[in-house]
């Protein structure tokens, strides 16, 4: 069988590397060549806007499914057309635009941040007085990992702010004290079958994802799963969804959605009887999922803007190193390392022995 993935980026490349031992053929679409999937999988080099490239692209794929958010949803909904897509646009739809994804959000019963939209200047006054400070002006579209995004003290920020966006679409959100971040893995089969990674708890630096980890907490799990199946319903969702979620209050506030696998997912490779990449393909492909039960004590570091020493990294005990084969570039994200360990303590040394390294 063979699949086609929009975008050649390390999300493609982990795909493709679930790919093969199953049996199937990854194929990529990427304007920009030698993505870093590349590698394992032929690639069409042409714009997102090139509706004959990806019709000829589609017609060489028995399934085609995205790896990035922003492909546009023109290039989505035509490659609909042509070839089974999964997961379907409207998924793609409510992830691109902020105040799409928040209304989703409460139309299912699923709080959020406290929020507004801006337009323009003349949505200034109001939206502060619903939101209140300190609050993030967020563009509404293309916007990922903190980019697009600044935080707002006064009046006169939000003027400069909304300067500094582009005077584009935007929403004002408060900002929440939150007391975590976790996201939540949820796939669901071509025949309904849905499965759940354990709770992940992420943390950022400078807005890019540094460190997850499988938690274990039944209330907060039972509340997710809860969310995840109201979304997956009203979004008819085939493959992986993965929602950001906030703790405040002990309670679960929605943050983002994202209808691809994710980089808190990645330490499913080792750590899950079947990985987030190998399930979101046996999903769309319409082959039965499988456990994600963790097969050990897991966290996964990502490596920002270079790759360190190999030998120093594999020198440690439990590592698996995963390089994405990306030229080194400030801010940019070049792989990641997973430890997975047979118990909690083994967990917290290997973990802290890679962060010394890494400092
Ligand atoms: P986002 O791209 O919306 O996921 O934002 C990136 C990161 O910024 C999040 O993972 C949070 O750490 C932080 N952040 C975003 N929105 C808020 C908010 N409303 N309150 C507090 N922190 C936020």
């Amino acid at each position: 069988m063979r699949v086609g993935i929009l975008g050649a980026g390390q999300l493609g490349r982990m795909l493709a590397l679930a790919a093969w031992p199953l049996g199937l053929q990854p194929r990529f679409y990427d304007p920009v060549p030698g993505g870093c999937a590349a590698a394992l999988g032929p690639q069409t080099v042409a714009a997102w806007d090139d509706l004959d490239a990806v019709e000829r692209f589609c017609a060489a794929c028995d399934v085609v499914t995205y790896e990035f958010e922003n492909v546009p949803l023109a290039t989505v909904r035509h490659a609909a057309a042509f070839v089974p897509l999964f997961p379907a646009a409207q998924a793609l739809e409510a992830a691109q635009d902020r105040l799409a994804e928040k209304a989703l959000f409460q139309g299912l019963g699923i709080g959020t941040a406290p929020f507004a939209a801006i337009d323009g200047p003349a949505d200034f006054d109001s939206a502060l007085e619903a939101v209140g400070l300190p609050a993030i002006l967020k563009s509404r579209r293309l916007g990922y990992d903190g980019k697009g995004q600044v935080a707002i003290r006064s009046g006169v920020d939000l003027e400069r702010a909304w300067q500094r966006l582009g005077q584009v679409p935007a929403i004002l959100e408060g900002v929440v004290p939150f007391e975590r971040e976790l996201s939540l893995i949820a796939v669901r089969g071509g025949h309904g079958d849905t499965v759940f990674y354990p709770l992940v708890e992420n943390q950022h630096r400078d807005g890019l994802l540094h460190l997850s980890r499988p938690i274990v907490d039944a209330a907060l799990q039972r509340h997710a799963q809860d969310y995840a199946v109201r979304l997956l319903d009203r979004l008819d969702h085939i493959g992986v969804l993965t929602i950001e979620w906030f703790v405040h209050g002990g309670e679960l506030l929605g943050n983002e959605l994202a209808p691809r696998v994710h980089n808190s997912g990645h330490w499913t490779i080792e750590g899950a009887a079947t990985s987030q990449f190998e399930n979101h393909l046996r999903a769309i492909c319409g082959l039965p999922l499988g456990a994600t039960a963790t097969t050990g004590h897991s966290a996964m570091v990502n490596l920002i803007s270079a790759v360190p020493r190999r030998e120093a990294l594999l020198a440690l005990p439990w590592v698996h190193l995963h390089d994405y084969g990306k030229e080194p570039r400030s801010g940019r994200k070049v792989g990641h390392v997973t430890l997975c360990t047979p118990d909690e303590a083994h967990a917290e040394v290997a973990l802290a022995n890679v962060l010394e390294l890494l400092a």
